[in-house]
């Protein structure tokens, strides 16, 4: 399994238009991130998170030739108004995208983005997606089993995905305990922490160093950070 970080960043992107901070001005390419969204090639097969606004630049960044399916965490505009771009990927593949996202989610993408949907059509600029609903147990993609994790982010529950030793769950404010039952013994944890300050819809830098190591993964990454997060010239400790 090979996993790309494709985009680290909060919902702004960093640097944050207009903003003149450290962070936004710092040379560091690690501080250019574009919104969140990972890449898993596996078994011959690519699988992408999200697909949000940066989809394009970061599919051009990384070179990606062809999308095989899509995982969506949550409808929020920072994690699926990239869809449009997913056109070339239709036209490369000759097909549509199977496009897995959770019933609440689904219906958002529908209504965001119904010109794909209503009237239906096919090619002629519009997105090919083969909407399909996340079930509440483990379920097939691509040949792979994936595990649905719930995931708490404020009020709503989003969907964290497990594939084998790989997890990712980002935009996460509180981690139920069933959850947390299925998410250990990762070789790699993705979690998303917002800042150092409490948040009411995700976790802060303690309640993710606390949640990774209640949860023990070989190697814990952190994404979807706010410019007041600076990258460290090292991973942080977690003991
Ligand atoms: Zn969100
Ligand atoms: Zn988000």
């Amino acid at each position: 399994m090979k996993i790309t970080f494709l985009g680290t960043g909060t919902s702004h992107g960093i640097p944050v238009i207009a903003c003149g901070c450290p962070v936004c001005r710092s040379d560091n390419p690690k501080n250019k991130r574009l919104r969140t969204s990972v890449l898993i090639e596996l078994g011959g097969k690519n699988i992408l998170i999200d697909t949000p606004p940066d989809f394009r630049e970061q599919m051009l960044r990384y070179g990606v030739k062809r999308i095989d399916a899509i995982l969506y965490t949550h409808h929020h505009a920072d994690h699926i108004f990239g869809l449009d771009d997913v056109r070339r990927f239709n036209e490369i593949q000759c097909g549509a995208i199977p496009c897995y996202a959770a019933k609440e989610s689904l219906a958002v993408l529908k209504n965001i983005f119904s010109y794909t949907f209503n009237p239906p059509q096919i090619g002629g600029g519009v997105p090919q997606i083969l909407l399909k609903e996340i079930p509440g147990e483990p379920f097939e993609v691509c040949g792979q089993k994936v595990e649905p994790v719930g995931i708490c982010h404020g009020k709503i529950t989003i969907t964290g995905f497990r594939i084998g030793g790989f997890a990712y769950v980002t935009d996460c404010s509180r981690i139920p305990d069933a959850s947390m039952r299925k998410l250990y013994n990762l070789k790699v944890l993705v979690l998303g922490v917002l800042r150092h300050e409490k948040h009411s819809t995700h976790f802060s830098v303690g309640e993710g160093v606390e949640a990774a190591k209640e949860l023990g993964a070989e190697r814990t990454f952190f994404t979807h950070m706010c410019q007041p997060l600076p990258h460290p010239k090292e991973g942080l400790r977690l003991s």
